[in-house]
């Protein structure tokens, strides 16, 4: 068997894997098909990874629509104070602990991030009229195939049953491109919409949050997925659980070796134990 890297516990024993199928998510796939050997430093190891100011600035941001939409949703405030409160609450979490070169940097990424958050406000999907079917719902089902139960956190469900998921990005992207990225992502949030209702997703959604100069928000819609983009993202999943089953954990270098933290520690991998 493969072994990654000399034990950091010194016991001898080989951290365990038990537990990590217990379900499966779709950043748990993307995570191990993207390289299996930082799947394995992040989930088995648990090595800490620095928080960046893009991440921290994604999720406060991420908070805030939350807030909103959740309030819409209960027939609450959701006025640019109440939000703005949001986003506050979620940038100074005193948990949150990403490091910034100055107190200056911070506060740009604060101001940029509130103006992004502003800017959604304005846009057309942020005035949308109709009430979602769900904020920030969670799902867990047992789908065809996959020996675990999967589980996701869907930032929103407009009527239709189309899941929506917020991305943060730094400069205008290929949405073509990133839809197929997220297909693994937006595929398995419809089978479980379709598990857990019994009823038909009309189509699946991406909004983007652009943190240009002048802050802009693309929506791309898709169909929903058919019955064999279904089975092949099931398929996806299905060799992603069976390589963390039989514990094969190599690295896989490419693009995505630029930000990855683990860099210096892959660097040590031998392929096992010489
Ligand atoms: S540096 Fe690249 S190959 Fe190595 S663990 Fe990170 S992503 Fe994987």
């Amino acid at each position: 068997m493969i072994q990654p890297l000399e034990q950091p516990h010194g016991n001898g024993q080989r951290p365990s894997t038990n537990g990590l199928l217990d379900h499966l998510s779709a950043s748990t796939v993307k995570l191990y098909l993207t390289c299996p050997l930082k799947f394995w430093f992040k989930k088995v190891l648990c090595l800490p990874e620095p928080s960046s100011p893009s991440l921290h600035l994604g999720k406060a941001v991420h908070a805030a629509l939350q807030c909103f939409h959740r309030a819409r949703w209960r027939g609450e405030a959701h006025d640019w104070p109440t939000v703005q409160q949001a986003f506050t609450d979620a940038f100074d979490d005193p948990t949150e602990a990403t490091v910034y070169p100055n107190v200056d940097t911070r506060q740009a990424n604060r101001d940029k991030g509130m103006k992004l958050v502003e800017a959604y406000l304005d846009s057309a999907h942020g005035k949308m009229t109709e009430l979602p079917l769900g904020v920030e719902v969670l799902l867990e089902e047992d789908l065809p195939v996959l020996p675990s139960p999967v589980l996701g956190y869907i930032d929103l469900v407009r009527p239709g049953n189309v899941p929506v998921d917020y991305k943060t990005c730094a400069s205008t992207p290929d949405v073509a491109l990133e839809a197929f990225q997220h297909e693994v992502q937006l595929t398995l949030y419809q089978l479980l919409i379709e598990s857990a209702t019994n009823e038909a997703v009309s189509g699946r959604e991406l909004v983007f949050l652009v943190k240009t100069k002048t802050p802009k928000v693309i929506v791309h819609r898709l169909p929903a997925a058919t019955e064999r983009e279904k089975q092949r993202v099931l398929d996806i999943a299905l060799a992603a659980m069976d390589g963390i089953y039989h514990e094969r954990f190599h690295p896989q270098p490419g693009m995505h070796c630029a930000w990855c933290s683990f860099r210096g520690e892959c660097a040590k991998w031998t392929g096992g134990e010489r």
